[in-house]
């Protein structure tokens, strides 16, 4: 039998497939803002009242976004779950052919046994867990909403008693879990979470705006612990991990594992939100949301990165952005990695 190429191997590894030249729709539809959590840091703080989407407007939107060859479609909201016809919606995306059916959610809702069996029943395809610590002290304390992170866990254990083979977690940065990052990441590896994202908070818009001081560290204080927490997932096996929204000359030794390295050249993602839509949510961001500066010029990352946030460089400069001017062979070979591969969905 023929061995496989080391780079076809690692690729494999990563749970990546061969690029195959053509970007993957990926339809991300907001159902509303509503939520029963109320995250410090949520983008979404400040939209609350705005009204919920109807059924038959969401079952119009699948239909669309199935005419239009969507591959992926990520239902989020504020939180999903909680609405009576989630059920219904995943369902109808299913039985309309959409390949991948995924939602972002806070778990809560898992926490019952039969609302879990209904909706892995209706066909969702991947769950992405929010989970900001590795306790009910670091995670309520952001979520706000007591008792959040037992109904979360209670949650993992009836999917995993399901047999549930999609489970994937996303962690919001921030300065109160930065340094318990790595416990969560044991948390995570302990579960068997094989895709996790470690997020850098987004200042722009909402919780994380309005509280800037309290929640958003500075770049340099929590990129040793995301990495760190990057680590902990290879030693356990977890090739997949990410960091998203970074400045990749804080990430050299990972090039391989930034979200936002190579989703630009495998996804077409669309925002279909209550009160905006966004043709290209991907290419907009590094154009509008995130910059890089003067101290950039010459890096050899330039082309690759997105820099930092608006409001970030607007409170705290950039002063730490260090121009990379020289990258290790290995480091190369990571970046070569990232930017061929091609994750299923995100
Ligand atoms: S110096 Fe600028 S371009 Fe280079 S990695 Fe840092 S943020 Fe990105």
């Amino acid at each position: 039998m023929k061995k496989a190429r080391p780079a076809a191997r690692a690729a494999r590894d990563h749970g990546e497939i061969a690029v195959k030249g053509r970007k993957r729709l990926k339809i991300v539809l907001f159902t509303g803002y509503a939520c029963n959590n109320n995250c410090l840091f949520c983008i979404d703080a400040d939209k609350r009242g705005l009204p919920q989407k109807s059924t038959a407007e969401l079952l119009r939107e699948i239909m669309r976004a199935r005419n239009r060859g969507a591959e992926v479609l990520e239902i989020i909201g504020g939180e999903a779950t909680i609405r009576p016809d989630f059920v219904r919606v995943v369902a109808a995306a299913k039985r309309l052919g959409v390949k991948d059916v995924v939602c972002a959610t806070n778990g809560r809702v898992f926490a019952d046994p039969a609302a879990a069996k209904r909706i892995i029943r209706a066909g969702v395809d991947a769950l992405i867990f929010s989970v900001h610590g590795p306790d009910a002290r670091v995670h309520d304390g952001l979520t706000r909403a007591p008792g959040s992170f037992a109904q979360l866990r209670r949650g993992l254990a009836n999917l995993e008693a399901l047999g549930f083979r999609g489970m994937n977690g996303n962690t919001t940065v921030v300065k109160q879990n930065m340094a318990v990052l790595p416990r969560l990441a044991r948390f995570y590896a302990r579960h068997g979470v094989e895709n996790v994202e470690f997020i850098f908070v987004d200042p722009n818009y909402g919780g994380a705006k309005n509280a800037f001081g309290e929640l958003v560290p500075r770049i340099s204080d929590a990129a040793p612990y995301m990495r760190e927490a990057l680590a902990v997932g290879r030693r356990a096996g977890m090739f997949r991990w990410k960091a998203r929204y970074v400045p990749l000359c804080h990430f050299t030794d990972c090039l391989d594992q930034i979200s936002e390295v190579n989703e630009r050249n495998l996804f077409q993602t669309e925002h279909w939100a209550p009160d905006f839509t966004n043709s290209d949510a991907v290419a907009s961001r590094a154009v509008v949301s995130r910059k890089k500066t003067a101290r950039c010029r010459g890096c050899l990352l330039y082309d690759d990165c997105e820099g930092l946030w608006v409001e970030y460089l607007k409170r705290y400069g950039d002063s730490e952005l260090k121009p990379v001017k020289k990258l290790g062979a290995g480091d190369s070979a990571r970046l070569r990695l990232a930017k061929r591969g091609r994750r299923r969905w995100r």
